[in-house]
């Protein structure tokens, strides 16, 4: 068998049609619908408590802080009011061993700390003018009548939030582990290390980074348009949206501001279907899902994001690796019998690896149209120590690696498109874009990511072509920076 007719044969598993499509978009507004009725359904629809989203007039100066993993970022963001921004940061690793530690406290006084240096080193003379008045005040309180900061955090473990700055941490992740902390409210934890300081910063909110991104670019978005929908396509996917309080049937525990009528909804949609209703299943998927740490879990997520898609790559190559039908990376002067033996990999190659291959590689792979596809055999070289690869070598991961990212962007359009629907833009009589803001590298590098998920928008019932010339995808950065910042303003408003 020809090789191209058997990766032809493979990468049709990856087929996801229009009808795909809008059977996907049916199910996806199902299932936010049930999960804006109640708990513990798949789409988690999470209330964040942000109660509007800035049109880039917003002014003043913020703090934002992110601890998301192995560094923790403290930055001041002075908003101009003319959608622009200065941002200043600092950044420092977090000790291994206050991950570890016995204390919450340990790890939160170290985080108050680095704020109070990134405010002295870029902020003096505001801390100056505090230190000069607090010593006319006794008490924390005192102190916060004088604050001077807003701090948006971006804390980006699993928490239950119950309020724009109030949160329980349900358990560390990331190769965090400090008990002490499990339950309890992180922004309480970070503030009292704060006041032990007799900082003027108060933590105004409490920040999922996707909600971020969404603020992050209705600030930045041009023309001054409130923006939708925030999405993350990067390691993982999530997408925060704005919703009408009044299609949120559920409770919603904590105060917050009643008069927008309007709440940002975190969709947390990487687990969008984990029941398996619409979503594709190839033999690929069946197998990534079972050999990950998370069995049936994220399993919108395991088809659309940076994480998995190369491992979805992998797997399809080596599976072609085995058949003895097809020659795929063939070493054509081997008498050896075993099927690694018989091909021109290093045996150490990470396409022998669980999560060996990096989808950043099928960014260079959909990217290469030179004749001879110079920069897919140079990386199949380098990246996976893939010698001699031939022209219909390359080809083949080529194809296959396209299927993968072109069903995983149709896929992508499959939330964005029912989220578009939900909000009923559509149906206002004006020609106001429908903005959405998206965020990580596999939307940003992944060639055409975008023109592909426009083409998907096109074919849904609902949108059709003149809908998706409506909506407008534009990159957003700096959700934990500037995100965080408006959110933490918001907060104040409503103080
Ligand atoms: P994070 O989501 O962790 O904040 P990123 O947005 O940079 O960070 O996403 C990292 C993920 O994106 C990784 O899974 C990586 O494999 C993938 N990735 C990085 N570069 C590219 C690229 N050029 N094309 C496609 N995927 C990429």
């Amino acid at each position: 068998m020809a090789l191209a007719e058997e990766t032809k044969r493979i990468t049709a598993q990856f087929d996801y049609t229009d009808d795909d499509v809008n059977k996907g978009v049916k199910e996806f507004l199902r299932q936010m619908s049930e999960g804006l009725e109640r708990d513990g359904t798949s789409l988690s629809q999470i209330p964040t408590y942000v109660t509007g989203v800035p049109n880039g007039t917003e002014k003043g100066l913020y703090l934002a802080v992110d601890l998301g993993g192995t560094n923790f970022r403290v930055c001041s963001i002075h908003l101009n009011g003319d959608t622009t921004f200065n941002l200043t940061y600092s950044k420092v690793a977090i000790p291994k061993e206050l991950m570890v530690a016995k204390q919450a406290s340990d790890l939160f006084s170290f985080l108050a700390k680095q704020i109070e240096l990134f405010l002295r080193k870029h902020h003096e003379d505001h801390f100056e003018a505090h230190i000069r008045r607090r010593q006319t005040v006794s008490t924390p309180e005192g102190y916060r009548d004088e604050q001077i900061f807003r701090l948006g955090f971006t804390f980006s473990f699993p928490v239950q939030q119950y309020g724009i700055n109030k949160g329980t941490l349900m358990r560390w992740t990331k190769g965090f582990d400090i008990p002490d902390a499990v339950g309890k409210d992180v922004c309480a934890l970070l503030q009292q290390e704060i006041d032990r300081l007799r900082l003027p910063v108060k933590v105004a909110a409490l920040v999922n980074d996707t909600v971020g991104t969404l603020m992050a670019r209705s600030y930045t978005s041009p023309g001054k348009t409130s923006t939708l929908l925030g999405a993350i396509f990067g390691t993982g996917t999530n997408g925060a949206y704005v919703e009408k309080v009044s299609n949120i049937k559920k409770p919603i525990e904590g105060d917050y501001d009643k008069s927008t009528g309007l709440m940002v909804i975190n969709t947390e949609w990487g687990s969008f279907d984990n029941q398996m209703n619409i979503l594709p299943n190839t033999s690929y998927d069946i197998e990534l899902d079972q050999k990950s740490v998370n069995p049936g879990i994220q399993m919108f997520e395991k088809r659309v994001s940076g994480m998995f898609l190369g491992e979805i790559v992998r797997l399809v190559i080596v599976d072609m690796l085995k058949n003895p039908k097809i020659s795929l990376f063939r070493d054509d002067n081997s008498s050896q019998n075993d099927w690694k033996s018989t091909t021109t990999i290093a045996p150490e190659s990470g396409l022998f690896k669980q999560w060996g291959l990096d989808s950043s590689l099928m960014s260079i792979a959909a990217a290469d149209n030179t004749p001879d596809y110079s920069s897919i055999r140079q990386e199949l070289e380098k990246q996976l120590q893939i010698y001699a690869a031939s022209l219909e070598d390359a080809l083949a991961f080529k194809d296959v690696a396209y299927a993968v990212g072109r069903r995983a962007a149709r896929l992508s359009a499959v939330a964005l498109g029912a989220i578009v629907l939900q909000s009923g833009k559509l149906n206002d009589k004006t020609d106001e874009p429908i903005d959405i803001g998206v965020d990580g590298s596999l939307v940003e590098h992944y060639p055409f990511f975008r023109n592909m998920i426009y083409e998907a928008l096109a074919a849904i019932e609902g949108i059709g072509p003149e809908g998706a010339k409506r909506i407008r995808i534009g990159i957003a950065k700096d959700g934990s920076g500037v995100g965080a910042a408006l959110i933490a303003l918001v907060a104040a408003n409503m103080e």
